[in-house]
């Protein structure tokens, strides 16, 4: 198929381009000794999974369900972190789990025994290993809070005034996830607050996870850094270092293609378009942040600016004020950019919308439709 004939709306995930990405994180891998895995709730394109899986060490998931889509599709190494586990889910965790990490001492002492005896029903012989959360307490972000586990109040990771040190028995390694969007330079700012607080216990761990956020993909940033930072933790510490990516590994991998259906008028042009922020582009609305669009300027920059919206009766259902060179007609295709990444993942139909179709743009300029959704798929959720 050729890129003119998807239909719309569509993702389309841009193989070149994760191959780029993904060589970046596998030579960071080779470099420094360190392991890195896909966040899948970031990206969980599992087509492409085997493809991933040639690059760096495995997966790393939210819950169960997203544990048993990376065993199953990438059967690499397969981490969990969760703020809490029920007990049903845990029961298959361990089975399918590498590595499992706690949010609390309380969630750890729950299910020690089962951890402990994990090693009698699975297939590699070796209990699961442990880790627990822990919260740095030290803020590297500003203007995004529902983005900073740091922040106030946060539920998320152990704090030291909460650390039982005398529950430690079992616990091979630490985690801390504090980055969204970030460069090294805050991530070895909050190292150096976790060290202040949790140094000491690191020195008996196995491993450390420094979680993701980090934008190691992303052009200019200060690797050199990462790689001093890695080889400083395992020269040090002698631990295992694990680096749990989202955004990094398909980062400007992905596109949604969408077909302008009509154009009205209400103090400026607006094109209704076949995909909507609310439904296909939540980030957009939830960051928020206006999407790059090809061929798209900032509104004015060019002479025909338009509102760009959708098909649901959601008001705010805005993806953006962008202009072009040329003016826009019912019809034409309109191509939103980085969108491989908290956009599949995070889809819903409300309004009854279609889901979005999702292709895959090869190395050799065709496109392979993957999966196209229908009713089927709206029905099958409600009842
Ligand atoms: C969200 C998340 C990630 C991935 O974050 P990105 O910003 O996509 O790199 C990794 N680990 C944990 C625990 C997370 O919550």
């Amino acid at each position: 198929m050729m890129w003119k004939d998807l239909p719309t709306p569509c993702y389309v995930a841009d193989e070149k381009k994760l191959k780029e990405n993904l060589r970046v994180l596998q030579k960071l891998e080779k470099d420094t000794g360190c392991h890195v895995l896909l966040a899948q709730k970031a990206f969980s394109m599992f087509s492409l999974y085997p493809m991933i899986g040639t690059f760096i060490s495995g997966t790393t998931a939210s819950g169960l369900y997203e544990a048993r889509l990376g065993r199953e599709e990438m059967g690499k190494e397969n981490h969990v972190f969760a703020p809490a586990y029920k007990e049903a889910d845990m029961k298959e965790l361990v089975k399918i789990c590498d590595h499992i990490v706690f949010n609390s001492f309380r969630q750890y002492e729950k299910y020690k025994e089962l951890c402990k005896q994990s090693a009698q029903i699975r297939e590699d012989g070796k209990p699961v290993s442990v880790g627990i959360r822990v919260n740095p307490e030290c803020s590297t972000q500003e203007g995004h809070e529902i983005y900073d586990p740091c922040g106030p109040g946060s539920r998320l990771g152990v704090t030291k005034a909460e650390f039982r040190e005398d529950l430690l028995e079992g616990v091979e390694g630490l985690h801390f996830h504090t980055l969204c969007e970030q460069d090294a330079d805050d991530l070895v700012t909050t190292f150096r607050a976790f060290e202040a607080k949790f140094g000491k216990y690191l020195k008996k761990m196995k491993w450390l996870n420094l979680g993701g956020g980090h934008h190691i993909t992303r052009p200019g940033y200060q690797l050199k850094q990462l790689k001093q930072l890695i080889a400083y933790i395992r020269a040090t510490y002698q631990v295992e270092v694990y680096l749990e990516p989202g955004e990094a590994i398909a980062l400007n991998a992905g596109y949604l293609v969408t077909e302008v259906q009509d154009i009205v008028k209400n103090g400026m042009e607006i094109l209704i378009l076949d995909a909507s922020a609310a439904c296909h582009m939540p980030d957009v609305l939830e960051m928020p942040y206006r999407p790059p669009l090809r061929g798209g300027y900032e509104p004015g920059e060019k002479t025909y600016t338009y509102r760009l919206s959708s098909m649901t009766c959601l008001a705010g259902d805005v993806i953006g004020d962008y202009s072009f060179e040329h003016p826009v007609a019912i019809g034409d295709r309109l191509v939103f950019e980085d969108m491989a990444i908290y956009s599949m993942v995070k889809n819903n139909t409300f309004n009854g919308m279609p889901l979005p179709g999702i292709a895959l743009l090869k190395e050799d300029g065709t496109v392979e439709m993957i999966k196209t959704f229908g009713y089927e798929d709206f029905k099958e959720r409600l009842s």
